[in-house]
């Protein structure tokens, strides 16, 4: 086995491709097709600051175009370059296809360190390539539509939002040029936990399968399962969130500065205030430390959440990882050489692509909702709270007995906007998975379930070129 990994991010996202692709029929052309990336604008503008004039490079590639509008987010980071943003927009066109969102794959990059500016920088900076990303028609509602990434939020996607909008007065579905906005800007509710959400409902879902979770050699359920998270951002800080909230325990939480580490279980918000007051996740009074980041990959646990950046899980460290299931919140956390080590292992990693999926399904949602012009629950929410109550009333008068007032609240209330977007996206989890594991099941060859993934989404992307018809 070589550990030599001398490959770039994109070509590792080719190789799981080439791999998958052997185990579908298509034609050769469309397989080349989709493993292509189609439009790479890289830029470069000028942006005053403080004194000087910085020269920022950023990008913004669509990866396929066989659905649009092209969906990813925007990352700012130092470690941006245009491999990394081809193959994170690739892993969207994967992504949304797993989870049956109509869009093709993006991403976008700004190679800056954002702690190193003020909010005003970065709102020159992140209007600024806005308004590149116009002159070009790499922004829109139907053709490209950014969201937050790696060191971006809400406030970056209201600052896009509004520099769109001013450049296209009366546009009627402006608001949705972007998605992961803040809600009074045209954001949907549950956009923010919706990635640690859909990280949860999919490993749920894995350790309620009775013969994997034999196979691994774990009782079934997310009850008593010790996690380990690397990377306490928002992705991190929600899956943690969920994860002990139905019972798991989190045993380790990692950031770059280190990790810490306490077997009986941290609350992921006590740790979250204790970093944001120190400055440091260290020192943590309710956990021990954990020397380096990385000493928590290796940690004995059930469940291991790499929720921060690419290739943190490598050749070299995947041998000393001891998790049963490796859960990837993160992009590309993984490098193959690992992959074939977990395979060798036998220990379940559940892919990125599918994973986390859950940011660009209520992305999807949001999307909707600006077309749509009204609020997820406006219409249906008072109808159905009335229709409970009147059939709970029946059934106290038919049968003399009343539930009590816990039950009545839970059985009469109608969805709110939230309500409807956390069912969306578990429907849309427990969908994924299902159609992934029918896959694996029905050819064994497969050897893992990244494998099987692909395999899904490229008959996805290849059926609808297909259907489509080549352009002669
Ligand atoms: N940046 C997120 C991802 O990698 C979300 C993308 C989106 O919502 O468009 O999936």
């Amino acid at each position: 086995m070589t550990v030599t990994e001398n490959y770039s991010f994109f070509d590792s996202v080719i190789r799981s491709f080439d791999k998958a692709a052997k185990f579908t029929s298509w034609d050769l052309g469309i397989l080349e097709q989709i493993k292509a990336c189609n439009s790479v604008y890289r830029m470069k503008f000028p942006v005053r600051i403080g004194d000087n004039i910085e020269v920022i490079e950023a990008y913004r590639v669509q990866h396929s175009h066989h659905k649009t509008p092209c969906k990813g987010g925007i990352r700012f980071s130092m470690e941006v370059n245009q491999d990394e943003v081809m193959a994170l927009a690739a892993l969207m066109t994967y992504k949304c296809a797993i989870v049956n969102v109509p869009f093709g794959g993006a991403k976008g990059g700004i190679k800056i360190d954002p702690k190193k500016y003020t909010a005003f920088e970065l709102e020159k900076i992140t209007r600024r390539y806005t308004s590149e990303l116009i002159k070009k028609n790499f922004i829109g509602p139907g053709t490209d539509v950014p969201a937050p990434d790696y060191g971006t939020g809400a406030r970056e996607m209201a600052w896009i939002l509004d520099t769109y909008v001013a450049m296209h007065p009366g546009e009627v579905d402006a608001a949705a040029c972007v998605t992961g906005k803040p809600v009074s800007q045209g954001g949907v509710r549950g956009r923010t936990e919706a990635t640690g959400l859909g990280v949860f409902f999919g490993i749920r879902e894995v350790c309620n399968m009775a013969s994997i979770m034999e196979g691994l050699g774990l009782t079934m359920g997310i009850a008593g399962k010790r996690v380990v998270v690397q990377g306490l951002g928002n992705v991190g800080y929600h899956c943690a969130k969920y994860f002990r909230e139905h019972g798991a325990k989190v045993i380790a939480i990692a950031e770059w500065e280190g990790a810490v580490y306490n077997q009986d279980g941290l609350n992921e918000e006590d740790v979250f205030q204790h970093r944001k007051a120190k400055g440091t996740i260290l020192n943590f009074p309710g956990g021990q430390n954990l020397a380096l980041n990385t000493d928590a990959l290796e940690l004995d646990c059930d469940i291991l959440i790499p929720a921060a950046l690419e290739n943190v899980i490598n050749g070299q460290n995947a041998p000393r990882v001891k998790a049963k299931i490796i859960g990837e919140a993160a992009n590309g956390p993984l490098t193959p050489e690992a992959d074939e080590i977990f395979i060798a292992k036998g220990t379940l990693v559940v892919p990125d692509m599918y994973l986390n999926a859950g940011g660009v399904t209520v992305s999807y949602f949001e999307w909707l909702k600006n077309l749509s012009h009204v609020r997820y629950g406006r219409l249906e929410k008072r109808f159905t709270e009335n229709m409970n109550k009147h059939i709970l009333g029946q059934i106290e008068n038919l049968t003399g007995k009343n539930v009590d007032a816990k039950e009545r609240t839970f059985i009469e209330h109608g969805a709110d906007e939230v309500d409807l977007v956390h069912s969306g996206l578990e429907e849309t989890m427990v969908t994924a998975t299902k159609e992934i594991m029918d896959v694996w099941k029905s050819n064994p060859g497969i050897p893992d379930m990244r494998t099987a993934a692909y395999v899904c989404a490229i008959n996805k992307v290849a059926t609808s070129y297909a259907e489509l018809g080549i352009f002669p």
